[in-house]
């Protein structure tokens, strides 16, 4: 596996590698990887003549100084880890590499689906992962680039870049990975003590209470029932939860007039911010 640093470098790679018509499979990263970003890359490398992973904790898509301070840097374990999951280039550039000094951001609007949950919570964040991913995307020239629906949100902000920006790729959004108590697998689990671990699960374990509860019951109910559900749970700070279109993300108040929809949540436990998602179908009983 290569390993590059620079823009220049990685630049000329995905020339040489376009020329010889091979297909690349692109999955971005933040680091501290875990088994949710290497069912990804397999996935990738199975796909495409070539896998090519970022990993690069992008300052700009952090609202929170502290978060952006503490979020886990492994990246000797993580080059190791990707050798045994068919990755064949990893580019780790540094911030000063990918933003030069004075670089004004460019600014990104995505209307609707930018107004809720993670882009209401957190100014700046979806203008962030827009800015970068529009970087890696000129710089890596995927034909196919893969996320995880652990960030629903996130994919629906993809999804309408690369629409609007006429990026010529593929985008594959990938289930999310679970821990056997069903956490969901993050990076930042890995900031947990024992005792938040533990009662982490309580989010997944809230979906799937909503999920039970949608099915017989109107959606304030339900919503209730999860509110009060998290609220006797010590140890988590429930900060939504929402009941969504899973394309538009917009809350849905009567689950009679869709066949989907997204349950989405957001808490704080002990030092970290966790999110968690599942789609339900409603057709299916
Ligand atoms: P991150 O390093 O957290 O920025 O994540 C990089 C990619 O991996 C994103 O597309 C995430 O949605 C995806 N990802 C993170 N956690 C999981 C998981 N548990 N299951 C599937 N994909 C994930």
């Amino acid at each position: 596996m290569e390993v590059i640093k620079q823009v220049s470098t990685i630049r000329q790679r995905v020339q040489a590698l376009r020329c010889s018509g091979k297909s690349i499979g692109f999955v971005p990263t933040m680091g501290a990887l875990h088994e949710g970003h290497l069912q990804l890359l397999q996935a990738s490398a199975q796909e495409n003549d070539v896998t090519i992973c970022s990993i690069f904790i992008n300052p700009t898509q952090f609202n929170n100084p502290d978060d952006y301070k503490l979020y886990p840097r492994t990246l000797g374990q993580d080059t190791e880890l990707l050798k045994t999951v068919g990755c064949n280039v990893l580019f780790a550039p540094s911030s000063e590499e990918i933003y030069p000094q004075q670089q004004p951001l460019l600014q990104f609007s995505f209307g609707a689906l930018e107004d809720v949950m993670e882009g209401e919570r957190r100014p700046g964040h979806f203008n962030g992962v827009a800015t970068i991913v529009s970087k890696l995307f000129h710089l890596v020239q995927p034909h196919r680039a893969y996320f995880g629906q652990k960030d629903l949100q996130q994919v629906a902000i993809v999804r309408q870049l690369v629409h609007t920006l006429s990026f010529d790729l593929e985008l594959v959004c990938y289930p999310t990975v679970r821990e056997e108590d069903g956490l969901a697998m993050s990076s930042r689990n890995t900031r947990l003590n024992t005792e938040q671990r533990q009662v982490a699960p309580t989010l997944y374990k809230a979906l799937k209470l909503a999920e039970a509860q949608l099915r017989k019951q109107p959606v304030a109910k339900t919503k209730a029932e999860v509110a009060a559900y998290l609220t006797s749970v010590h140890g988590v700070e429930l900060e939504y939860f929402e009941i969504a279109d899973p394309s538009t993300l917009q809350p849905v108040q009567d689950v009679r007039k869709v066949q989907e929809v997204a349950l989405c949540i957001a808490a704080v436990v002990g030092p970290v911010r966790l999110i968690d998602n599942i789609l339900v179908n409603l057709n299916e009983v």
